[in-house]
């Protein structure tokens, strides 16, 4: 879908997957006007195909839009497009439990220019493609670096937004992860490097036996979609759950008195994964007994079987596409 200054948007298209071809002044390139979603669609016991909340994709996908200075789109045009994608071949999505289609809607400048202002000229554009389940062999723990060198984001900044620049501005820290032996990396505030935020993809939650707990929306991390269904999910299941402030110290004090039981980090791609282990320039520890915690994988499969149709959906979120 198409959008011009003045017209609005235009020329919605299903067209066989292609490569773009572009100027090579197209606004996009150069100043980095580009927001995307990711969401799923997952088969249904009766063989029919639904996605899970494409509602809330598309309202932050909004919200990423009024950042980067991009017009919105309206919710109905967004959850229309997904559905189009989808129902041309409803065979694309897999039968098989956790596996799931993978829909990446992104929008990009498409005005062809060297002046640094909004662009008066986007492109919509949906792609797809299967996911199989994130871990085969069992659900195996992750182990994090904490940044303290590197930042994702500031207040202020476009952390709360979906855009490119917040992952182009953490690969660096992705490598030195590696480095470090990790798998992934947990990024602290800007200000004090102090608060977690939260980890590359994924945002966290601290559970101390029966409260579960995540990192409030300080204005630099990702309003995670998994994360406010959890939220929901976990009262359902008689959990406190709420948003909190977690410092480094906080982490590895309530590690050491026992009174944190599990972590977890929770996204659209792996659902929930636990964390194992966390390593910092000043320290390195083992959460709980570095095996995946009976909350994170209770929570797991509650979230699962909701998404794959295996018990009723109650909050209204699943989107039938028949
Ligand atoms: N934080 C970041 C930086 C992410 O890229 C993602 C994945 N979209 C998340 C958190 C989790 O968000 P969601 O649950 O909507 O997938």
């Amino acid at each position: 879908i198409k959008w011009t200054e003045g017209r609005g948007w235009h020329d919605a298209q299903l067209v066989p997957y292609a490569p773009l071809s572009m100027d090579p002044a197209n606004m996009t390139l150069h100043y980095a006007q580009t927001i995307f979603e990711g969401l799923k669609a997952y088969r249904q016991p009766d063989g029919t195909v639904a996605t899970f909340r494409p509602d809330a994709n598309a309202r932050r996908f909004q919200a990423s839009a009024r950042r980067l200075g991009m017009p919105e789109l309206p919710v109905e045009t967004f959850v229309a497009a997904c559905d189009a994608l989808v129902k041309q071949d409803k065979n694309w999505v897999p039968t098989n439990g956790e596996e799931s289609l993978y829909l990446r809607p992104f929008m990009i400048a498409s005005e062809v220019g060297l002046g640094v202002r909004p662009a008066n000229e986007y492109l919509f554009i949906v792609i797809a493609s299967p996911a199989g389940a994130y871990f085969t062999g069992g659900v195996k723990p992750v182990s994090v670096w904490l940044s303290q060198e590197y930042v994702r984001a500031v207040r202020g900044g476009t952390g709360a937004a979906k855009t490119g620049g917040n992952y182009a501005a953490s690969l660096v820290a992705q490598a030195q992860a590696a480095q470090h032996g990790c798998d992934q990396v947990v990024w602290l505030d800007a200000l004090e490097r102090r608060w977690i935020e939260e980890m590359g993809g994924m945002n966290l939650y601290f559970v101390y036996g029966n409260k579960i707990v995540t990192p409030e929306l300080s204005g630099s991390l990702l309003p995670g979609i998994t994360r406010d269904s959890l939220l929901k999910i976990a009262t359902d299941l008689g959990y406190e759950a709420a948003e909190g402030r977690i410092s480094v110290d906080d982490w590895k004090a309530a590690t050491e008195d026992g009174s944190l039981t599990e972590v977890f980090a929770c996204g659209t791609a792996a659902v929930i994964t636990p964390v194992g282990s966390v390593k910092s320039e000043a320290a390195s520890w083992t959460v709980g007994d570095g095996k995946p915690g009976e909350v994170t994988m209770k929570l797991r499969k509650a979230l699962l079987d909701l998404q794959t149709g295996a018990t009723p959906d109650t909050h209204g979120w699943m989107h039938p596409l028949g």
